[in-house]
């Protein structure tokens, strides 16, 4: 994956090439008074997103399935109110420390940073008031073969706890040939740490159409790091083999749901679930598919690629038939996430892969979520041709 950003909003402020929309407009206001905005891009095959500039939440995503029919696959709410008030984390963005820091704490440098706690005694997705919940100044992003949405913050030192004042950008984009990808950089004027996320809940159905027990998941990792009971890592690196959690073939993620295991049940202590770091076999610029999942009533795929060395597969385990979009209810396995990140709680794990941020130096974290959907012979598109005309 290129990092060229010569296309930011600053040298081309608005214009895709053809084939590619863009249009922003008023999504609410928060009790400041301050204006949330809307960014939607796609293209003209029908993919096409929807970012907030509240939390960097991506609200909506319209994906065509075999017959050309949009649904939209990820979870979330019609208005700011209920992202407000109480979100699981629907479509977020999080930072500045995807996932948990045990205890809330952490030694950096000999000096012990105690974090804000939102998740009994640890710290989850960068705490009660986290990247999920702030205001990001935003821009549109065009170019030849992608439209988008760029997001700026500025995180004060100490925010949440974390040391150092960080500059953060995300961007948001919808390629031509199919893809949402999206883009993060973070700069830090004091040594800290740092793990970028997007909390989108997929369901490749439709949210809100039944759970995701059918879905056909194929993971590229090996292994996977064991968590305790408020589910922080034990430090272990487990192989996946004859567990649960054996995504290297093809199989449908309700049969794993399916199967005790003490693993499973520690995430969820009455039907089990899935809530765990993988361990990715390969990763980077050119690395294989992290994830690959298949739905077979609707035809969706989503393939995963990401620079980054893990990826938290969450089955919807605290999902209870909550309402979203639509008037639709989200039920208990209702979505699945696929988080990619550093692991969780590395701070406080010597053997895990680094999230230090130097003073000066730059993260950089880039994801792509690529959607097929193969058309079915035979069976008539939306607008009444068939693949076979
Ligand atoms: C965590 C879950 C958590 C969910 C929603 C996931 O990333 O791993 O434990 O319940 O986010 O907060």
């Amino acid at each position: 994956m290129s990092d060229d950003r010569s296309d930011s909003l600053l040298s081309h402020p608005l214009a895709p090439g053809p084939g590619l929309s863009l249009a922003v407009r008023r999504f609410g206001t928060l009790g400041t008074g301050e204006a949330v905005e809307a960014y939607t891009f796609g293209n003209d095959r029908g993919l096409s997103a929807t970012v907030l500039t509240y939390g960097g939440i991506l609200q909506s995503l319209l994906v065509p399935d075999a017959d050309g029919s949009l649904d939209d696959v990820v979870l979330g709410f019609d208005t700011l109110d209920r992202y407000v008030e109480a979100s699981p984390y629907f479509g977020a963005t999080i930072g500045r420390f995807a996932n948990r820091i045990a205890g809330g704490r952490f030694s950096l440098d000999g000096v012990e940073y105690v974090l804000d706690r939102n998740d009994g005694p640890n710290n989850l997705h960068g705490g009660p008031e986290g990247l999920d919940r702030r205001l990001w100044c935003a821009g549109p992003v065009a170019g030849p073969d992608h439209a988008g949405v760029e997001l700026a913050y500025l995180s004060p030192d100490g925010e949440m706890g974390f040391p150092g004042t960080v500059a953060i950008v995300v961007r948001y984009t919808v390629t031509r040939a199919g893809d949402l990808r999206i883009d993060y950089t973070a700069t830090s004027d004091r040594n800290t740490v740092i793990n970028l996320t997007n909390h989108s809940y997929f369901n490749l159905a439709g949210a809100g159409i039944g759970t995701i027990e059918n879905h056909m998941l194929t993971l590229n990792a090996s292994a996977f790091t064991p968590v305790d009971g408020t589910l922080i890592p034990t430090g272990e690196i487990r192989d996946v083999a004859g567990t649960p959690l054996d995504f290297r073939v093809a199989s449908a993620i309700g049969d794993g749901l399916r199967r005790a295991d003490e693993q499973m049940f520690r995430v969820e202590p009455d039907d089990g679930g899935y809530d765990h770091n993988m361990v990715l076999d390969s990763h980077g610029p050119t690395g294989a598919a992290a994830a690959r999942v298949f739905e077979p009533g609707s035809g969706r795929a989503l393939e995963m690629f990401t620079t980054e060395p893990g990826v938290q597969f969450y089955s919807g385990n605290f999902l209870d038939g909550i309402e979203g979009k639509g008037g639709r209810r989200y039920p208990h396995w209702g979505a699945f996430t696929l988080e990619a990140q550093r692991f969780p709680d590395s701070p406080n794990q010597a053997a895990f892969p680094s999230t230090r941020l130097p003073a000066g130096g730059r993260y950089s974290q880039s994801t792509v979520y690529r959607f097929t959907a193969p058309r079915r012979p035979g069976r008539p598109r939306a607008d009444g041709t068939t693949a076979d005309d």
